[in-house]
Parts: C-alpha cells; structure tokens; sequence
C-alpha cells in the first residue's frame, strides 16, 4: 500500500516538475529580448532536465548555420556534427538514437555520445532546424520526456518562424525608411482620417516642419497649403495643381490611394515633384521667346511695307515683280508666325500672362471683315466662301482683338486646308445663350484620333495632301485658349472624306455682357 502511495507521489512530483519546466520555457520564449537569447536558454534547460550531457539548437532558414549551445565539450561536439544530424533528419532517421555507433557518419565525429535524441523544429509544415540531445551513457526516453520534447520542439519552431517574420519585416521597414529618407521629393503618408502617418526629412524641409510634432495630427491643422488641401479632396485636379512654399520652391503634386484589399481605402501618399528648377527654365525659356518674337516684330513691319512699295518705286521686270511678290509672301508668313508664337505664349493657361481687354464687340462686323480677307485667298483656290451671320448678332463685351484672330486662324485653317473647288461656310449666331461661331469646310476631315489632340500646342496632322501647307501648329491652340478665356469652349467635328466643323462658344454671361447684365446689348441699327 504505502509502496503505490510512494510511486504516485513520485509520479506527482515528475508531473510537477515537468509542469514547472514548461511554464519556465514558455516565459523564456516571451520574455526573451533577443532570438539568440532565448535559444541558449531553452537549450541550456532542456539539458539540464533531461539530464543530457550536450545539447545543441541549430536552425535552418534564413539563419541556416546558426548554432546555439553551452560551451561544454559535448555539446561542442554535437555542434560539429550539425551536418550530419541533419543529413540523419533528412533522410528519415529516428528521432531517438541509442547507439550513436551503429551510424557511422555520426559516430566519427561523436566518439564519446553513446545515445542521441534529435528533433526537427517544425512549425506550419515547415523545418526551421533541429534539437539535439546527446548522452554520455545509454538513454532511454521515457513517454512523459518524449511529449515535454515534442511540445517545446512545437513552441521553439514557432518562436523561431514569428522572430524571423518580425526580423523581415523589420528589414524591409528600415529599406523602406533609407528609401523614403533618401528621396529627395516630399513624401507625406496619411491614414483614411487624413491624419499624418509619415513624412521624410525632405517634406519635413518643405513644409516647414517636424515629423516628430506633427505625426497623427490631422493635416489640415498642419498644412496650410490651399492647393494641396484641395487636391486631398478632389484627385482629379493633380494635372493641374501647383503650389508654391514659403522658401520659393514649386512642386507638383502626386496623389495616390493606398488600397488594402476588401477594406477600401486605407489612406493616402502624396508626392511633391519638386519642379522650380523646370518652372525657372520654361519662365526663361518663354520670356526669350517672347522678347525675340517682339524685336522682330518692328522690322518685320518695316520690311513689309518697303517690299510693297517695290513696284511704286520703278518698273519692274517681270521675274522683278515675282521676285517682289515671294517677299512679301514670305514676310507676312513671319508675321503670322511671329504673332501666334507671341500670342500662344500670352495666352499659355500656365505661363502666360494675359488679361483680356474686353471692349464692346460688334461680332457681325468682325465676322464680316474676317470673310473680306479671305475672299482673295479663297478666290485663288477657286473655293466658295460662304457667310451664315446673324444680322441681329447683339454687341458683347469681349477682347475683339483676340476673338478676331481665333476666327482668323479657323478660317485661314479651312481655306488651307480645303482642296480647290471646295466650299467654306463661316456662321455665327447666339444659341442657348451663347454666341456660338463656327467655320464649315468640304475638307479631307480629321480623324478622330488626330481630333483629340488637335488643340494642343504644336500639334500638326502629317498627311502627304498637306506637304505643301505651312503652319505652325499655333493657330488652334490660340483658338481653344481665347474661347476658355472667355468662359467658353473651342472644339471639332469631323468626318473624314466628308469635312470639318470647327466651333467656338463663349457664353452670354457675366463679364461678357456689356456692364456685366443679365441681357446682351441690343444693336443700335
Ligand atoms: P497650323 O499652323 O499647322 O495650321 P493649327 O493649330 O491651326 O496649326 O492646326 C493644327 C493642325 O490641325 C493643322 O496642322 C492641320 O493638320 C489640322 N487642321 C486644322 N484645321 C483643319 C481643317 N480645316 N481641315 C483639316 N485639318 C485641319
């Protein structure tokens, strides 16, 4: 009787003791500081409770080679045979070893182990390394060793697999931060509350900041930048928004979401191109262009007015007069040149700087003198010019200077570009209250890919029917500028093989009223 009483408590005791064992792993493994750490330890108890004379922790993965164990001469040993335990894993070996002899591999390197337990480490049906348990003498596991190893194997793997996720994570966080810290654009990273995540030094020194003050603020409390509040909350204005800080330095700005997955929107990155330097270049740039084009202007009229005078100073012969005739053609193609460069960079929606002068209009005169010009031109390519005016067109409040040279530049367009025998057809009228003027051409037409862009500065349709048509891709871009100056629309219509409709709107509204009033003026007939 009193020998089973004996045998439980032993028994109890043994539970205890094993109990007491795990509960001292499993605080090791969350309250060591570092991976390394909690290895010498875990190994170091494990030896000293299954009474093992070396003991040897060695992992595979990323830290492949690693090997953690006391500095005793045993588990040294076993530390050199790391190789061959794991070939002994690898090919299936047993977990339990009872005499290191009978494998030769190991026995060589092992001469005074008599037994061996080796363990992998496995954690979600991956080998993150072994433990290694060797024995002077023989050594029989019992069942309750075999279950406390099997469990520590079970929970060392995982802490291995979460320290070497966090070590990743960790590494690609500081990559990502030498990244950030090394662009040299501001980078500002804000959570779906527009609250401030992260900036880099270089949005520290643009906003005039400091990261540390300002990270979880909200960054309307920080910023002050009206057009970056705005793009924040309308992304579709990026192509458009500029803005200026207080040190002088232009930067465009780059909005992009940050999706993660089913969750939708998790916040924002926005990027400052720093573009003072291009903006200095493009200013220079202009401002030469514009200087050059304005000096040229004066001599220009000059010339002009003495090669007309040519044949009033003496008979010319006739291959004199053709000679005069190509003159002044070249010349008044320089002037046009000369004065849409100049124009286009007046009225450029970034660069320029024009203001309209609106003046009381009179379009049906305007549009009248416009078709005056070109009867000539349109004669001599045997096209019919035809004019749809209103004649009760009202007078407007408008920059007639401007809006004739767009009506100008389409007609010219039509006459250019419309093969001989064709018609063009000039209207304009007020509908839907806006005046609307447009010029009709039996053209070849433009594609509907070439439409798109044709209002672009510079932009011109290759095509072999107009080799011989000088331009310089100006004129439409002058056209759409003086319409939105205006509050208004330029746009075409096109078929190819059919002709082209080219439109400008300007609303009857506001400013462009005579006293800015709600009705246009009538005309005094
Ligand atoms: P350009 O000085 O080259 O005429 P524009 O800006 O006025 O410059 O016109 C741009 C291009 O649009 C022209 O080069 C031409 O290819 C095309 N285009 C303009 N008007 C017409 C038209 N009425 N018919 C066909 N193509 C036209």
């Amino acid at each position: 009787m009193s020998e089973t009483l004996e045998t439980l408590r032993a028994q109890l005791d043994h539970q205890i003791e094993t109990r007491q064992l795990l509960f001292d792993i499993t605080q090791h493994i969350a309250s060591s500081g570092t991976l390394d750490e909690m290895l010498l330890t875990i190994g170091g108890i494990l030896g000293r409770a299954l009474s093992a004379d070396g003991v040897v922790i060695a992992l595979g993965g990323e830290k492949a080679g690693s090997l953690y164990a006391p500095p005793d001469a045993v588990s040294t040993a076993l530390g050199h045979a790391a190789n061959a335990l794991l070939r002994h894993l690898d090919q299936g070996g047993a977990a339990e070893i009872s005499d290191v002899t009978a494998i030769p591999e190991l026995g060589k390197t092992l001469k005074s182990v008599r037994s061996l337990i080796v363990l992998p480490l496995t954690a979600h049906e991956a080998r993150h390394g072994f433990i290694a348990l060797a024995f002077i003498s023989a050594h029989a596991m019992t069942e309750s060793e075999h279950i406390l190893l099997a469990i520590v194997a079970g929970q060392v793997a995982v802490a291995v697999e979460n320290a070497q996720a966090f070590e990743s994570m960790r590494h690609s966080q500081e990559q990502l931060a030498a990244i950030l810290a090394s662009t040299a654009d501001p980078v500002i990273v804000i959570d779906a509350k527009e609250s401030i995540v992260l900036l880099n030094p270089a949005a520290e020194k643009a906003l005039s900041v400091r990261g540390s003050e300002v990270s979880g603020k909200r960054i309307g409390d920080v910023v002050s930048a009206e057009p970056l509040l705005e793009l924040l909350h309308d992304g579709s204005k990026a192509d458009s928004v500029e803005w200026q800080n207080e040190a002088g330095q232009t930067y465009a700005p780059r909005l992009s979401e940050i999706k993660a997955g089913k969750q939708g929107r998790r916040g924002s990155v926005l990027i400052l191109r720093d573009i003072t330097r291009y903006k200095t270049l493009h200013a220079n740039q202009t401002e030469f262009v514009s200087t050059v084009s304005h000096d040229l202007r004066s001599p220009l009229t000059y010339m002009q007015g003495y090669a007309s005078m040519l044949p009033m100073l003496g008979e010319l012969t006739p291959k004199q007069k053709d000679a005069a005739e190509k003159i002044v053609g070249g010349i008044a193609q320089m002037t046009d040149l000369v004065d849409k460069v100049l124009d286009a960079g007046r009225l450029d929606p970034q660069t320029g700087y024009y203001d309209l002068m609106r003046e009381p209009c009179d379009v049906l005169k305007m549009a009248n003198e416009i078709i005056t010009t070109h009867t000539m031109p349109a004669e001599k390519k045997d096209l019919k010019l035809i004019a749809h005016i209103d004649q009760t067109m009202p007078i407007l409040n408008l920059d007639e200077a401007m809006l004739k040279r767009a009506l100008n530049n389409l007609v010219d367009n039509a006459v250019k570009y419309t093969p001989e025998g064709g018609t063009v057809t000039v209207s304009a009228a007020v509908k839907e209250s806006n005046l609307v003027l447009s010029v009709q051409d039996t053209g070849l037409g433009i594609s509907q890919e070439n439409q798109q862009h044709l209002f672009e500065r510079f932009r011109r349709v290759r095509r072999k029917e107009h080799q011989r048509v000088k331009g310089s891709g100006l004129g439409l871009f002058i056209v759409l500028n003086v319409a939105q100056k205006h509050g208004g629309h330029a746009w075409v219509e096109s078929q190819e093989g059919v002709g082209s409709t080219f439109f400008i709107r300007v609303p009857l509204e506001g400013a462009n009223l005579i006293g800015g009033e709600a009705k246009p003026e009538r005309r005094a007939d």
